[in-house]
């Protein structure tokens, strides 16, 4: 079987092909797949957004299509960034001001405990369609450090680390990130 991943960031791609080889024939991007399409992510959860990418992608192309919908929520601050997280200080994608903001929201806050979430969706052709989610838990610090990984990452140290994600290398982050516990989890639902 055919599996569309609907997106187009390399690293992303090759997580996702890394994972979930064994059970697909071909894994394309969107670009491969010849897709050029934008999915209005205005779900309230991260499973609504990524069941609505990976059902627009289904449907367009006839196959199978994978999406996934990640963010960041420190517990201080109730569900937020959340899936607001790539747009928390206005601007779609500005990781700078988003961290800022996040900063500031923080400031006379002493929980600064927070966890990434990230959800995939499959939908197959007929309809059917299978979710999952993945965690991975830390803390915010007060000002960033490290040029590795994207997003809040500068500013997020894991449970039992000292480094944030941003100090350690692609390897690490991917051995332990919400996105790999989470195709991890749809694996394991894939193949039971
Ligand atoms: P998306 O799921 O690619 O749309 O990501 C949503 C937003 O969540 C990103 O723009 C980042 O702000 C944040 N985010 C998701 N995953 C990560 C991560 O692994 N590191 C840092 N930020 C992340």
């Amino acid at each position: 079987m055919k599996l569309i991943i609907a997106s187009n960031n390399a690293h992303k791609i090759r997580e996702i092909k890394e994972i979930l080889y064994s059970e697909f024939d071909t894994i394309l991007s969107l670009k491969e797949a010849g897709i050029d399409h934008e999915t209005v992510e205005d779900g309230e959860t991260f499973i609504d957004n990524a069941l609505k990418k990976a059902r627009e992608i289904s449907e367009i192309s006839g196959e199978c299509a994978l999406a996934d919908d990640s963010g960041i929520t420190a517990h201080a601050l109730g569900d937020r960034p959340g899936v607001y997280s790539a747009r928390f200080a206005g601007e779609h994608g500005d990781d700078e001001a988003n961290n800022r903001l996040l900063l500031k929201m923080l400031e006379d806050k002493d929980d600064r405990t927070a966890h990434y979430t990230a959800a995939m969706a499959l939908v197959y052709p007929d309809g059917t369609t299978l979710t999952a989610e993945g965690y991975m838990y830390g803390k915010i610090i007060h000002a960033p450090r490290g040029n590795g990984g994207f997003g809040y990452d500068p500013l997020f140290v894991l449970d039992g680390e000292e480094r944030t994600v941003a100090e350690m290398t692609a390897e690490e982050k991917n051995a332990v990130s919400h996105r790999a516990n989470a195709l991890k989890a749809l694996l394991s639902k894939l193949t039971n």
